[in-house]
């Protein structure tokens, strides 16, 4: 055998999976088509406290730290939050991609770019670099390369159900910056999701959207940015979000990981925290079992155990309440926005809003006895007492000291 574990896909996910499966002793192949920056970056890069070190990074990523936002409802209401703790921190993504795969190559896995994977079956992978192909045996293969995952497809892997298409431009001037946040939600900015506007570099800020695939997000970002006047669009990406759950992520000497097995939080888009919490278990599970030669589907069933364990909780909630928030209208969110514009609940979303855990501040709302008539008259716009109820459960279970 050649290799151990091959990953394929050299983005931050499949970085931080090769580094934790050479950590464990296996030799470990790493392959990434382009040059391992990334580039274009399909990211808005904003990300919680946490992330960085559960990627096993460094600070040196970081652009700017996020204390609060402002969030925006359909009508144009306005609800300013903020908090003195660290909510976020504002990355340069190919800094980060760079320092991730640094970190995998200095813990012994080889990593090879501009080759491309071009199939895979058990036991190996075929590549392909300028003009020479080569076929790679590989004890465990690992599937990270993002959200139309060729990896999952060969070993007839259903890529994640739901994909949400985001659109984001690059706006330079004399921009907005400081330690804040804009998210604006509404059926004709961005539907059932929400769009945002996050500053960046010095001058610089990143204004995209997401909607359901199939949805124009180019034409809805385009109007949207004519209506709010950022600044100067430099540049423009398009990228699918996967905010659902691949059905299966492992197969015979096979798992997936990341975008690729649908390991994004359904409330927010983001999949670095994610990603990353399943990647360390990716790579030690994948390097574990072809050390032990033991690489079936029920060897490598306790790596979706394990992940499951870390987030399918918050997962399934983010889920439920993705879905909640796309079955209301307008006049729906504007009325949520006038139920939560008010002190006491700004002050539980200063000390609990968590972009990793969003569940730990319905947690805390729905604990609160004394607010619940502020939501009385939202019951029927929020789906109904049964819909609310199962939402309020999940965010009990969800709620660990563990995610603190
Ligand atoms: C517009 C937008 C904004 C976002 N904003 C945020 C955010 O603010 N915060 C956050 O946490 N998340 C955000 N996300 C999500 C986040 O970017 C992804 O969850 C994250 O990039 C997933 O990393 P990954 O390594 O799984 O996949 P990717 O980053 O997609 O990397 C996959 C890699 O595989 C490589 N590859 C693919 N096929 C092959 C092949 N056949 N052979 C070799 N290599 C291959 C690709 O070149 C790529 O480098 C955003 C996504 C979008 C689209």
């Amino acid at each position: 055998m050649d290799y151990d574990v091959v990953v394929v896909g050299g983005g931050p996910i499949g970085a931080v999976a090769a580094r934790s499966a050479a950590e464990v002793g296996a030799r470990t192949l790493l392959v990434e088509k382009g040059n391992g920056e990334g580039k274009p970056v399909r990211c808005a890069g904003l990300v919680s406290p946490r992330a960085l070190p559960t990627l096993g990074a460094s600070g040196e990523s970081v652009i700017r730290q996020i204390r609060g936002g402002v969030i925006h409802s359909p009508v144009g209401r306005k609800i300013a939050l903020r908090s003195d703790a660290v909510k976020g921190v504002v990355i340069d993504r190919v800094a980060l991609n760079r320092e991730l795969l640094n970190l995998a190559r200095n813990a012994g896995a080889m990593v090879h770019t501009h080759t491309r994977v071009t199939s895979a079956r058990r036991g190996s992978v075929s590549t392909t670099s300028g003009n020479d192909t080569e076929d790679i045996q590989a004890g465990v293969i690992i599937g990270a390369d993002g959200p139309r995952s060729l990896v999952a497809s060969s070993f007839s892997l259903s890529p994640p159900k739901e994909m949400l298409i985001a659109s984001q431009a690059t706006i330079v001037g004399p921009v907005r910056s400081g330690d804040e946040v804009d998210i604006f939600f509404g059926r004709s900015i961005a539907p059932t999701f929400f769009a945002w506007a996050i500053p960046a570099q010095e001058g610089e800020m990143r204004v995209g959207l997401a909607a359901p695939i199939g949805t124009k997000t180019d034409e809805l970002l385009s109007g949207f940015l004519i209506r709010h006047k950022f600044g100067r669009e430099i540049s423009r990406i398009q990228g699918m979000i996967p905010i659902s759950l691949a059905r299966k992520t492992i197969a015979d000497g096979v798992l997936l990981v990341g975008d690729a097995a649908g390991q994004v939080k359904p409330s927010s888009g983001g999949g670095l925290y994610t990603g990353g919490v399943c990647a360390r278990i990716a790579g030690k599970v994948a390097g574990g079992a072809s050390l032990a030669g033991k690489t079936s589907e029920s060897d490598l069933a306790v790596y979706e155990r394990e992940f499951g364990e870390e987030i399918g909780n918050e997962l399934r909630f983010g889920r439920a309440v993705h879905s909640m928030l796309g079955d209301i209208d307008d006049t729906g969110i504007d009325a949520l926005f006038g139920a939560i514009d008010r002190p006491a609940i700004r002050k539980l979303i200063a000390r609990y809003g968590d972009i990793d855990y969003p569940s730990r501040l319905v947690h805390a709302i729905a604990s609160r006895t004394d607010l619940w008539p502020a939501f009385r008259s939202l019951i029927p716009i929020l789906g109904g007492m049964e819909r609310l109820s199962s939402i309020a459960h999940m965010a009990l279970v969800s709620d660990s000291d563990a995610y603190v």
